[in-house]
């Protein structure tokens, strides 16, 4: 489901229709299984990438698939044990109270923000997620925060937030 694509003659504000149209999409389907919460779309200098969180919740509604929420855990397991910089961060503490109960891996920045990284330079990822619930912008979670700080530090990239209305 997810790809990099080249980003030629493509504006920011096309890109946010379309990360609302998935998020829409989405939604459709919902009402037949347990699915993503938000959405996510990441730039770089020159290619782009859209992402969707991994949903680990009790389903709401019956499933199709008996064993989703367990497929859905393996996968945000996998995440954590193939991204370098999520794997670099599970060892910090989440602050009392936070609200970040989901799963390392979990977020719909894990893959854009892996698949467009630096290779043995840091590159600026401009990133924009929104809920399915609203298709409002939601902040940069504790978790993805940390994991933004790891790659500055690995050297790979610099994560600026994008806003919906900057
Ligand atoms: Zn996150």
């Amino acid at each position: 489901m997810c790809y990099v694509q080249e980003k030629k003659n493509i504006t920011n504000e096309s890109l946010i229709e379309d990360l609302r149209n998935l998020a829409v999409k989405f939604k459709l389907m919902e009402a037949l299984c347990n699915l993503p919460t938000t959405t996510n779309f990441t730039i770089s200098k020159d290619r782009f990438m859209f992402g969707a969180s991994i949903c680990i919740g009790i389903p709401k509604h019956k499933l199709t698939r008996k064993n989703i929420q367990q497929n859905n855990a393996s996968a945000a397991s996998a995440r954590v044990d193939v991204i370098p910089s999520i794997k670099g961060s599970t060892h910090v503490e989440m602050p009392p109270g936070s609200i970040c109960g989901h799963p390392w891996g979990n977020c719909s920045e894990a893959t854009p923000w892996e698949a467009l990284r630096g290779e043995d330079c840091s590159v600026e990822l401009n990133s924009l997620t929104i809920t399915l619930k609203d298709l409002e912008e939601k902040e940069i979670c504790y978790k993805c925060n940390e994991v933004a700080k790891t790659m500055k530090s690995m050297g790979v990239a610099k994560v600026v937030p994008m806003h919906l209305f900057p």
